[in-house]
């Protein structure tokens, strides 16, 4: 598997909780490494690009809003098998079905609003880092 980088996004119920840190902590403590982060502001157009994999989907409209609706912190996590360790530290996109300890057990409010995204895939995951950032930011 080797040293991989996967997309990491802190949601707006997180953000406006202020659990930044509780949650980076939960990563660094993983063993994963935050090489590159920014908060911004997504528009309900750019969240619903970054999300096109789900337009079909019911909650598609709901959660597009939901994540245009205050800031994001966006990262890149790096470490080893990062792809799949990121998914263990979030925890089931349900709260309800997550695990003791991990990001959405602790912190998520609802299966929407869920505290945490995480790349999938490794495809994926170098598609949603070039998303939100350049080379340029990456700084290992
Ligand atoms: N989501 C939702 N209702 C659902 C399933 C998903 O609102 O029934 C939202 C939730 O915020 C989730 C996101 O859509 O994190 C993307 O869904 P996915 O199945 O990819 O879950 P994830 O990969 O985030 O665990
Ligand atoms: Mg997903």
């Amino acid at each position: 598997m080797g040293v991989e980088r996967t997309l990491s996004i802190i949601k707006p119920d997180a953000t406006t909780r202020n659990l930044t840190g509780q949650i980076n902590a939960k990563f660094e403590a993983a063993g994963l490494r935050i090489v590159a982060q920014k908060r911004i502001q997504l528009t309900p157009a750019q969240a619903g690009q970054f999300y096109a994999v789900h337009a079909e989907r019911p909650f598609y409209g709901e959660l597009c809003d939901f994540m245009a609706s205050a800031p994001v912190v966006t990262q890149v996590l790096e470490g080893e098998g990062a792809i799949a360790k990121n998914r263990e530290v979030m925890g089931a996109t349900n709260p309800a079905d997550a695990a003791p300890g991990t990001i959405r057990a602790e912190f998520a409010q609802s299966v929407g609003e869920n505290s945490v995204h995480g790349s999938d895939a490794p495809e994926t995951a170098a598609e949603e880092i070039a998303f939100f950032f350049s080379g340029l930011e990456l700084v290992g």
